[in-house]
């Protein structure tokens, strides 16, 4: 083996790489030994194999470099180099980089979760093609037809101003009603740029993605080739797709968050549908934003951006509202699709049965008995959500979090909803022997006892995740709804988005008021986006008789939020909400972070993040702008104990956002280091969605 003489004359060859391990680091290799390697293959983003400690792993070249830290006695060669040119272009790669730099995830692993499956190991990259596959072309059955109506004036302007910004950075948002013809823009924007041979990479919320949004795509364009990315594919059809985009035989990218960092041999375009999504920022792991890396990535391809939704997130309306974004707005159903008229049920003062109040179960009836479809919102699976006994009061809670137990009844059983842990039911109290065993609470399962006793001649389809959690059942659920036969709909927010349902004449919240109290910043924002999307799957039929209605059952109908929602809408809402982030300094008025930790010791937790707080004062004693990052906590979680460990997190805001990202780099690095005995799990947050 020839040593690297890190003193001589000779220029030595350092690979910097980035290998897959929890350290914030990259790893110094020398060549491999019997390398004929060019000097010219080694482009950063090529993947090698790598010793490391006693095992060989892949690993995806950073930089190549004429000095390292390593004494040479302690560098080791590479394996071996696995690719012949880098299957990242370069300005992905720096999207990769800055995204890893930017939520302080360590760079190995989050290069190796952004490769697909496929290729974080020593295979060669090429296309195998498979009967099912995922790269689609030609027509299907329309069941959603292609229209040559006119544009109205709105939809014509916003579309315009969006095929104008060809070839150029732009982020518009496109903030449009419910069925007011977003997505017939964004189809129309997407043919001028596949007109112009560019590609086109459409981001949907999870649960979106079913085989009517894509039949949509591909019936407008049958000549064209459609991917399709998201989490249930094997990893080979995943592979297939990221090659067929990063090769250029893919004309549209559809698909879920991860599909941001996917390569484009010709981009042209970023359609961000649903902008307000939470399921775009990713909860665990590496906890990026798609929709914020989308605008990043726009803007490093120069081309523009369409942020989409009815309900803009508060951070891309205050960008809008600011003139960072373009604004196009869209404020009418174009045809005779009218928006549905909100009323609301207080409950206060009413005795319900099973939830449900008889003024509801009278509209049900009246909008079924005309052949409608009426659709039940409820956000909480299960029968019930509390088994309780009538004598003592005891209620059944689940042994290893701070959480109740939801009872379920098909097949009958408790289940802990935080860390899925079960039990059969209690037919005794625990506590005081009594046999009285009351259910609590309203969960999607005793919605549609209910209304199958109201109702027993009506179909009643349940659409939660307990009903399709087998491939195909919420696809096959979804179809049968699309066939506009009466029935009576009940779920979560699975059914609260995006979906066209053009028989729904009647929208019915069972509960509105969790939304209303909630202790998160961000709740009554999520509030608002939620009963506005549910409420807008009402009357999307192009057809005066089948105009909607939207009940929403309260105990707080004065709420002044909820009041002006119903009578202002939610943009009025959202000003006042903005307002209050203002003077309260939070997002988007300042950047927050959080630091999470947690233990099976309950004390560790706290401990290790009061000695991070520490540190983190000392580090902004240091910079110029330190005085302005305030630090909260640590503070225990909403849920403290949660499958059997303890949680606090330390809040970080800052009015700069460099702030937080000059201070952060240098803590985590201080933390990993504090924490080599791995006894406490911590991770942080960058923008965080939730403080849960
Ligand atoms: P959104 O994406 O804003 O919810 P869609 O694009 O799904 O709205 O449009 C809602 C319905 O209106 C669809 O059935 C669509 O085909 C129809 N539509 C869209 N634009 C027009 C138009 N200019 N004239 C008539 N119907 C339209
Ligand atoms: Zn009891
Ligand atoms: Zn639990």
């Amino acid at each position: 083996m020839t040593a690297t003489p890190a003193s001589a004359a000779e220029p030595v060859t350092i690979l910097r790489v980035a290998v897959p391990s929890p350290l914030r680091r990259s790893f110094d290799y020398a060549l491999p030994i019997d390398s004929s390697t060019t000097p010219d293959i080694l482009q950063p983003g090529i993947r090698l194999r790598v010793p490391f400690g006693n095992r060989e792993l892949t690993g995806i070249l950073l930089e190549v470099s004429d000095t390292t830290q390593v004494s040479a006695d302690k560098l080791k060669p590479a394996i071996e180099i696995l690719d012949q040119t880098s299957l990242i272009p370069g300005h992905l790669l720096k999207l990769w980089l800055w995204a890893a730099r930017y939520y302080q995830h360590p760079v190995g692993d989050a290069l190796h979760t952004l490769m697909p499956t496929g290729l974080r190991g020593k295979a060669q990259a090429g296309i195998k093609k498979r009967k099912s596959d995922t790269l689609l072309t030609g027509t299907t059955e329309l069941d959603h037809p292609a229209r040559d109506d006119e544009l109205t004036d709105e939809q014509q302007r916003a579309r315009d101003a969006i095929c104008a910004a060809h070839g150029a950075f732009q982020c518009f948002l496109l903030d449009g009603v419910t069925g007011s013809g977003k997505t017939e823009i964004y189809l129309q924007v997407i043919s001028d740029t596949l007109a112009r041979e560019r590609q086109v990479l459409v981001l949907v919320p999870e649960i979106s993605l079913t085989p009517q949004t894509v039949a949509r795509f591909r019936q407008r364009f049958p000549q064209k080739s459609v991917a399709i990315m998201h989490s249930g594919l094997t990893p080979r059809q995943r592979l297939n797709a990221w090659l067929a985009a990063a090769q250029g035989e893919a004309d549209i990218i559809i698909g879920t968050r991860s599909a941001i960092f996917t390569p484009l041999a010709r981009p042209g375009l970023i359609v961000i549908d649903e902008e307000h999504d939470s399921s775009f920022k990713q909860q665990d792991g590496f906890r990026y934003s798609a929709r914020d890396l989308g605008v990043i990535r726009a803007q490093s391809e120069t081309i523009p951006i369409v942020l989409g939704s009815a309900t803009p997130s508060l951070e891309s309306l205050h960008n809008a509202l600011s003139g960072r974004y373009r604004h196009l707005r869209l404020t009418r159903r174009p045809g005779n699709a009218r928006l549905p008229v909100t009323r609301l049920i207080d409950t206060s003062s009413q005795t319900l049965e099973d939830g449900f109040s008889t003024d509801l179960i009278r509209a049900i009836r009246q909008h079924v008995g005309k052949g409608n479809q009426a659709l039940v919102f409820i956000n909480r699976r299960g029968f019930a959500p509390v088994l309780q006994c009538r004598d003592c009061g005891w209620t059944a809670e689940c042994r290893h979090c701070d959480a109740r137990m939801t009872l379920h009844r098909t097949p009958v059983h408790l289940r802990c909803h935080h860390c899925e842990r079960r039990e059969p039911v209690h037919t005794h109290c625990p506590e005081c022997q009594g046999k009285a065993m009351l259910a609590v609470g309203m969960g999607t399962e005793r919605s549609e006892a209910l209304l199958q006793r109201h109702f027993p001649e009506t179909r009643v389809i349940r659409v939660d995740r307990d009903a399709t959690s087998r491939k195909h059942e919420l696809d096959d659920l979804l179809a049968e709804i699309n066939q506009g036969t009466p029935c009576i709909l009940v779920g979560t927010q699975m059914l609260a988005k995006g979906h066209h349902f053009p028989a729904v004449t009647l929208v019915a919240v069972l509960d509105a008021d969790s939304g209303l109290f909630s202790a998160d910043f961000r709740g009554q924002e999520f509030m608002a986006q939620l009963l506005v999307q549910v409420s807008g799957r009402a009357g999307r039929a192009d057809n005066t008789d089948r105009s909607g209605e939207v009940l929403i059952q309260t105990r707080h109908s004065t709420h002044q939020s909820l009041q002006m929602l119903i009578n202002q809408g939610y943009h009025a809402l959202a000003t006042q909400l903005l307002d209050e982030r203002r003077q309260a300094g939070m997002p988007p008025f300042a950047a927050l972070a959080i630091l999470r930790a947690e233990a099976i010791n309950a004390g560790a937790p706290a401990q290790f993040l009061s000695a991070a707080r520490a540190q983190a004062e000392d580090l902004l004693g240091q910079m110029p702008n330190g005085h302005q990052v305030q630090i909260s906590g640590p503070l225990p979680a909403p849920m403290e104990k949660r499958a059997n460990r303890y949680r606090q997190q330390l809040l970080l805001r800052s009015p700069q956002r460099a702030d937080l990202q000059t201070l952060l780099p240098v803590l985590c690095l201080q933390l990993e280091q504090m924490n080599t005995k791995r006894n406490v799990r911590w991770s942080v947050d960058v923008d965080p969605q939730d403080m849960i």
